[in-house]
C-alpha cells in the first residue's frame, strides 16, 4: 500500500507547471515527439512529476515509435493503478499514479513479448533521476 496524497486544484497549481497540470490533473496529452523523455536512453528511475512516486525503470523502457515514453511494466505494484477510460469514443485503459491519482497515460496490449504491454506515458507526468 502507498500513502495517498490528496491536494486541491489550487494546491496542485502551485507545484505544477501549467503544462504538467493540464496532463496530470486534467488528463491532457502532450504532442507526440514533444516530450523531454521520449529519446532518453540514460539509466535511472522515472518518478511521478506530481508526488515523486517511483513509477518506471529505464530497464523497462523501449522505443515504441509512438512519440511518447514507452515501458513494458511499472517499477512496482505500488506504482500505478489502471482505470477503464471510455472517453473520445474509445475503450482504453488509463494509467494513474497510485499515490496522487495523477494521469500518466494509457496502457495498450500491443507491447513487446513476453508481457505484451505498452505503457504509453506523457513526459510531462514524469521526472527522471539518473542512476549514479
Ligand atoms: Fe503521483
Amino acid at each position: 500500500m502507498v500513502d495517498r496524497i490528496v491536494k486541491s486544484e489550487q494546491e496542485w497549481k502551485k507545484i505544477l507547471s501549467a503544462e504538467q497540470f493540464e496532463v496530470l490533473r486534467l488528463k491532457g496529452t502532450e504532442k507526440p515527439f514533444s516530450g523531454e523523455y521520449v529519446d532518453n536512453k540514460k539509466d535511472g528511475i522515472y518518478l511521478c512529476a506530481g508526488c515523486s512516486n517511483p513509477l518506471f525503470s529505464s530497464d523497462d523502457k523501449f522505443d515504441s515509435g509512438s512519440g511518447w515514453p514507452s515501458f513494458t511494466r511499472a517499477v512496482s505494484k505500488d506504482s500505478v493503478e489502471k482505470r477503464e477510460d471510455l472517453s473520445f469514443g474509445m475503450v482504453r485503459v488509463e494509467v494513474v499514479c497510485a499515490r496522487c491519482g495523477g494521469h500518466l497515460g494509457h496502457v495498450f496490449t500491443d507491447g513487446p513479448k513476453p508481457g505484451g504491454l505498452r505503457y504509453c506515458i506523457n513526459s510531462l507526468s514524469l521526472s527522471f533521476t539518473e542512476n549514479e
